[in-house]
């Protein structure tokens, strides 16, 4: 039985126009070990072509191509595989090296694919490139080799796993005669040793050396010559070989039939993707820097909308006073002058009723509460807060003329809503029974947030304590002027620029009663027992559709609702731009895959599966993901840096908060879009056909 037999093969190229060309006719031939074979033949008569058929390149054939007594025709697409890496060496006349690839790698390659240890890859390499003599150049790239020196690398790639058969599609084609030379001296040792070695040639001279030459004309063998001169080198150092070659042969038998087929190890997936992704770093970078652009926005929005979220939530929480909550009438949202987040704007009193009926709801939600605090009516206070400029408005006179006079935004009607945390001077409670020392006249006092005593021209807190002040309020129609006397002033954090003053009910509904006029609370303050009924009933009013809470918590609640409706259009913008990120992924590994189409011929002509080849484009794209978004998320964290210094000197704090899980929300993303977008280049390079790869040029 012959090593290598071809019975009646035909081979027929499928044209455009459905017609056929039949590029190799009737080929009957058979070749065994340690021949040294030479095809010859014009340009265009099929040697090529035999040589991919074969190599397991091409299956689309007729006739039988048996090696080792077994028929190509009955291998599986995973055996084909195999005997491509196993039994075969290839060697092509442009190289074909891997060019982002190191020497040693390049000559592993085929060991990578089975998962071969490093140590052991490093020790076979070493010992291949030994026999071709370049033990020493392991770690140059392919570029920093000569033609010869090129020609032998892929020559140690082609023996690496020792296999039976060389296939050389013109080996020499490419180099000066000298350097043929020396690589024909390698092609003969490597047939001396055993191997069956076919060799494609144009060159006379070439041809010559070898054992036997079969001349080819349109496909056709029509010269089968024995080169009876051949002399096997030096005999018994090839005798020598040859029982090395056998017991090596013999081992790896027994070791592979125990042990399950290895492949490309994720790992070394990884290193080749990293090897190929550095040889265009700059491609590459660019790429991470377009689609970390998407990831950097939406990492910065949404710090910027919890940042901004927290900072009013915390402030309207220091702002008020932990014990007291605020109940105030829900207006009719359909009203946009009054309704929604214009609620805050206007007073709208309780009757009587109503405020029965809202203590009742209160305790009735209380009730379905562990909660054991209910409302007593006795202990509420009353207040009216917020002015609008259509009905009601307030000034204060502190100098001697109209101009001298500040408008207050807010009114507010309970000291006890204020902290002791926001007293900034003087004391919390007004009891309006102050003579006033000119008039001998009682007099009422007042309260006022730091921003009207600074209009006042007071930039001492404490020398506005106890001055008398004119105050003006206009209540539904109804004037009143009264000289107060200052007892306190408040800090009201972030809305430190709103004038607030604030008299004590009952006092402001005498001074009303006095002029025939009522007035009825529009808020109502509750004394709780501690901050977890605070915070229960405040949770109720946020969500009731009859009652809300305070300003303040009104203003929290209409910003959290602002940001919500801010966040979906912060998810259709991310999600655009995350789509054009994909798209851009796609385009650039769609050409990298075409870039590299011959190194995926090369891949599976050393045996490389489909999945193999799959592999290695989906941990790419995995791994630009992977870049992509740690460019994102540090140029998010410079920006976010950058802004907080910015806003802490001009504002005084910084809206962003970062949570960890914005950053993994945009890793994860990133690497989503980055594998789902390679997805097509990957499959469409796992499925090119080999023999056209390696065609590309
Ligand atoms: P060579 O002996 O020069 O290596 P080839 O084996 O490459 O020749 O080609 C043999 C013939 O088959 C040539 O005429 C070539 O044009 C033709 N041929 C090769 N590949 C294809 C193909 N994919 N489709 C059609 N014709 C082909
Ligand atoms: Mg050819």
């Amino acid at each position: 039985m012959k090593e290598l037999e071809l019975k009646n093969v035909y081979k027929d190229y499928k044209l455009e126009n459905k017609t056929k060309f039949r590029a190799l006719n009737d080929i009957s031939v058979s070749f065994d070990k340690g021949e040294l074979v030479s095809i010859i033949g014009e340009s265009g008569c099929g040697k090529s072509t035999l040589m991919n058929l074969i190599g397991g390149l091409d299956s689309d054939y007729t006739g039988e191509i048996k090696i080792g007594g077994i028929d190509l025709k009955s291998f599986k697409e995973k055996e084909l595989d195999d005997y491509r890496k196993k039994k075969i060496g290839f060697v092509f006349q442009s190289f074909n090296l891997i060019p982002h690839l190191s020497i040693l790698d390049n000559v592993t390659i085929a060991l990578t694919l089975s998962d071969v240890k490093e140590s052991e890859k490093l020790e076979r390499a070493k010992e291949i490139l030994k026999k071709v003599g370049l033990e020493n150049q392991l770690k140059k790239k392919p570029t920093q080799l000569s033609g010869g020196q090129k020609q032998r690398v892929a020559i140690a790639r082609a023996l690496i796993n020792n296999p039976d058969i060389i296939l050389a599609d013109e080996p020499t084609g490419a180099l000066d005669s000298a350097t043929t030379l020396q690589i024909l001296d390698i092609m003969k040792k490597i047939a001396d040793d055993g191997k069956l070695v076919v060799m494609v040639t144009h060159s006379e001279k070439v041809a010559k050396i070898s054992s036997r030459i079969v001349e080819l004309s349109d496909g056709r063998i029509i010269n089968d010559k024995i080169n009876k001169k051949y002399e096997k080198d030096v005999i018994e150092q090839n005798t020598e070989i040859n029982k090395e070659n056998h017991v090596e042969l013999t081992n790896n038998n027994k070791k592979e039939k125990p042990k399950k087929e290895k492949h490309l190890s994720l790992f070394s997936a990884m290193r080749l993707s990293l090897h190929n992704m550095w040889a265009s770093k700059t491609k590459n970078f660019l790429m991470a820097l377009g689609v970390s652009i998407s990831l950097i926005s939406m990492i910065l929005m949404l710090a910027f909308g919890s940042g901004l979220t927290n900072y009013i939530s915390s402030t309207a929480e220091s702002y008020s006073n932990p014990y007291i909550v605020t109940v105030s009438k829900k207006s009719n949202s359909d009203d946009p002058m009054t309704g929604g987040f214009m609620n805050f704007l206007t007073p709208n009193p309780f009757t009587d009723e109503e405020i029965d009926q809202a203590i009742l709801d209160l305790n009735n939600y209380l009730g379905t509460t562990d909660n054991q605090f209910r409302v007593d009516k006795n202990e509420v206070d009353y207040g009216f807060s917020a002015l609008t400029g259509f009905t009601q408005s307030a000034s204060v006179i502190y100098g001697d003329t109209e101009k001298d006079k500040t408008g207050i935004f807010y009114l507010y009607t309970t000291p006890s809503y204020y902290g002791e945390e926001q007293l900034l001077a003087g004391n919390l409670s007004t009891d309006n029974t102050y003579t006033d020392t000119e008039t001998g006249k009682t007099i009422g006092e007042v309260m006022f947030s730091s921003k009207i005593v600074y209009d006042m021209g007071y930039s001492d807190m404490e020398e506005a304590i106890g001055k008398v002040v004119t105050v003006s309020v206009n209540y539904n129609k109804i004037e009143i002027t009264q000289k107060m006397k200052i007892t306190g002033i408040v800090n009201v954090n972030s809305f430190d620029q709103m004038l607030v003053m604030y008299i004590d009910y009952n006092y402001l509904s005498s001074l009303v009663e006095e002029k025939g006029g009522e007035i009825s609370p529009s808020s109502l303050f509750i004394t709780t027992d501690s901050q977890e009924t605070t915070d229960l009933l405040n949770a109720y009013l946020t969500t009731s559709d009859k009652y809300t809470g305070s300003i303040e918590n009104q203003m929290a609640n209409m910003f959290t609702e602002m940001m919500s409706t801010f966040s979906i259009a912060l998810a259709i913008i991310a999600g655009i731009s995350l789509f054009v990120a994909m798209i851009m992924i796609l385009v650039v590994l769609y050409m990298s895959v075409s870039e590299r189409t011959k190194e995926i011929g090369v891949l599976k002509s050393i045996g490389a599966r489909k999945r193999d080849i799959k592999k290695i484009f989906t941990t790419e794209s995995f791994l630009i993901g992977l870049l992509s978004g740690i460019v994102g998320i540090v140029f998010s964290l410079i920006i976010g840096g950058i802004f907080t210094i910015l806003f802490n000197a001009l504002l005084g704090f910084a809206p962003l908060t970062f949570n960890w899980y914005y950053f993994a929300i945009a890793l994860g993303l990133s690497i989503l879009i980055s594998v789902l977008a390679g997805l097509y280049p990957a499959s469409k390079a796992a499925k090119l056909d080999p023999v056209e790869s390696l065609r590309h040029e």
